[in-house]
């Protein structure tokens, strides 16, 4: 219930489009009810051997002692006994039914021209009552796509880190995609179908009762099996649907993994996996066009042995004269336009579900509360003042904690190096500074103002960041050392380039600065994807920077253009670096050695050399290797 409410709070703004759908899905509904009407008058009237007068007009007679309409209107009694309501529906409906029978020679001219405009005006609300619908619904969904969007993208590292890639992009297309084809594709059948069957059968019932009791007897031995066939296939189609994804699982894993597969000779076992899961969605997929293949069959068999009882009974009804054939066929053709709406709502029910715990699945992600949150009235700050500074803090991400206690002072211009084994925290450390999270315990300062009491934009602007994994964006290599910013001249992105030791092959590209970068675009060795990153951040020019060294080696020539590209980029900056090489730590005013979360030592090269601690050790087992030149490729 809550999440209808909180859809309809999306829908709220479309209410215009709304009502234009109902109305005109009322005026649908009306025009199928005139039109099954009108076809009486015309095969009576008209087409039928007996037109003329005297006619039919005795079996009609006859007939509407029986329709629950006559009974409603009093015909059976004469004026006099009638009730007030009577005699004055009478007063109405008397003088036009005169008229009518006064016009019996013309009246089908009538009737046909009144037949026309049903026709267009059906043909035109129809146009409206889907094109309406389905505004309502693509703009809703767009709505609240956005919305999901917004929210995850300033969601936490945190929200991040817990969720993979896949649910949450499956959240805003498919989860969305479910919700619109409810709100336009399903709403709009349960709405329209109820309101179809409402009409037809209120026509079967006031105009031929008896016939229309004969239906309900006979109805549901053709609805009941097309409920149960579709409730069958649609298991049968979930299955197939797991059964594939069984399949896709496999692919991924095994095409993604195809050298562990190669590694471990286990090409015949996969393909033997494989196998398996092909069969069985092939089995899953033969049910159900088994369930498909009879249902067809049976339904016309049914339908059929019902049509000729049908006919059979009509038969008499009309020799007896107590049944026109004008009223029969409109009986039928009243009955088969019962048929689709019965068909369609019986899917509406399903796709509702469906699409309501999609709904919920979206609005429990709008839901999740962002744990770095920008305090409101946050301040600015615009410039480097007196630097850095961690004071006694304590990080953890669940139980354990990650960092305790940690002192560091950063001055301005400075560059510190972070160095430690793996898992000792450098990377959180870090991590602090733009908030990607917040610390657990003491605090966090830049310029002495708490991290905490800026706004996103202000302390994100001023810092940089250079990871290990280069994220590229699928667009020019101008806009992604650009990123963002649209309106930076030509000129500065190129000074920006040479900065970065990546103006060279940039130029070489066949389309330069414009030349595409992804998947169908250039491929860029690791070091030229490196120098690009630089690059970008040369392009921010803020005054903190966050550098994470690669750990896999390049080759010398493209290690030492990446070098030359960190040391322009960090000329004059506050640097924290996460180190991997020697000439890093030997050039930074200080070195930060954690150990388990806790800072082990501070000092220069040299005097955590002379020390003969914790780093000595580092030393020996990680920065000497570094010596060594690598043959990686770039
Ligand atoms: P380093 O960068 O020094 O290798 P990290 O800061 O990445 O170390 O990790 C420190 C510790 O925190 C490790 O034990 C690691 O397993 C844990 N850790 C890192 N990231 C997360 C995370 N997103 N969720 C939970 N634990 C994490």
């Amino acid at each position: 219930m809550n999440v209808l409410r909180r859809l309809y709070a999306y829908v709220r703004p479309y209410r215009f489009w709304a009502i234009v759908a109902f109305g005109s899905m009322i005026a649908v509904a009306g025009t199928n009810g005139a039109m099954v009407t009108l076809v009486q008058p015309l095969f009576d009237d008209v087409l039928s051997r007996n037109a003329g007068p005297g006619g039919e007009e005795q079996a009609a007679q006859k007939a509407r002692k029986t329709r629950a309409l006559d009974f409603i209107l009093e015909n059976h009694k004469p004026p006099e006994e009638r009730s007030a309501f009577g005699r004055t529906i009478h007063e109405v409906i008397d003088p036009a039914q005169q008229w009518w029978d006064s016009k019996r020679d013309v009246r089908w001219k009538y009737v046909l021209v009144a037949l026309t405009l049903v026709i267009i005006l059906r043909a035109a609300s129809m146009f409206f009552s889907e094109y309406a619908f389905e505004r309502v619904g693509l703009s809703t969904v767009r709505d609240l796509r956005n919305a999901v969007y917004e929210s995850i993208i300033r969601q936490s590292n945190r929200f991040f880190s817990k969720r993979p890639t896949g649910e949450l992009v499956s959240r805003i297309v498919s989860d969305a995609d479910a919700v619109q084809a409810a709100v336009s594709v399903r709403m709009g059948d349960l709405f329209q179908e109820s309101l179809n069957l409402i009409v037809l059968f209120a026509i079967v019932v006031l105009r031929n009762t008896e016939l229309a009791f004969v239906t309900f007897v006979v109805g549901p031995i053709i609805v009941l099996p097309v409920v149960q066939f579709g409730r069958r296939l649609r298991r049968a189609t979930r299955v197939s649907q797991e059964r594939m994804a069984d399949i896709a699982t496999i692919l991924e894993e095994s095409i993604k993994g195809f050298r562990i597969v190669k590694a471990f000779a286990m090409e015949k076992f996969e393909i033997r996996r494989f196998h398996e899961a092909t069969q069985r969605h092939l089995q899953i997929n033969l049910k159900a066009r088994r369930i498909q293949a009879t249902s067809s069959p049976v339904m016309e068999l049914l339908a059929g042995v019902c049509m000729v009882l049908l006919f059979g009974y009509a038969s008499i009804r009309i020799k007896a004269g107590v049944l026109t054939l004008g009223e029969f066929i409109a009986f039928l053709l009243t009955v088969s336009l019962m048929y689709a709406p019965i068909k369609r709502l019986n899917k509406v029910n399903l796709a509702m579900n469906t699409a309501l715990s999609a709904a919920e699945r979206m609005f429990n992600m709008l839901d999740v509360e962002n744990e770095v949150k920008e305090k409101a009235g946050a301040k600015t700050l615009s410039a480097m003042g007196s630097g850095i500074e961690y004071d006694r803090v304590s990080f953890s991400y669940d139980a354990e904690p990650v960092l305790s206690n940690v002192n560091l002072k950063i001055a301005q211009g400075e560059m510190v190096a972070i160095v430690g084994g793996s898992g000792a925290g450098k990377s959180t450390l870090v991590n602090l500074l733009p908030r990607f999270y917040d610390v657990s315990a003491g605090s966090l300062t830049i310029n002495g103002t708490d991290v905490r009491e800026l706004t996103f934009d202000s302390l994100r602007g001023m810092i940089g960041i250079v990871t290990q994994e280069v994220i590229l964006f699928n667009d020019s290599v101008r806009n992604n050392i650009a990123y963002g910013r649209a309106d930076v001249p030509i000129e500065r992105i190129e000074a920006a380039a040479r900065a970065a030791n990546a103006a060279d092959f940039i130029e070489a590209l066949p389309e330069g600065y414009d030349a595409q970068i992804g998947e169908s675009g250039v491929l860029l060795s690791g070091g030229q994807r490196q120098r690009l990153a630089i690059a970008r951040a040369i392009m921010k020019d803020s005054p903190i920077l966050i550098l994470d060294e690669a750990t896999s080696a390049l080759d010398t020539e493209s290690e030492r253009l990446v070098q030359q590209a960190l040391a322009n980029l960090m000329e004059g900056k506050t640097t924290l670096v996460i180190a991997h090489r020697l000439s890093t730590v030997r050039r930074a005013n200080k070195i930060v050695v954690l150990e388990r979360g806790a800072i082990a030592e501070v000092g220069t090269h040299e005097e955590l050399l002379a020390l003969d601690g914790v780093y000595r050790k580092l030393y020996d087992l990680q920065f000497l290797e570094d010596d060594k030149p690598a043959d990686d490729g770039a």
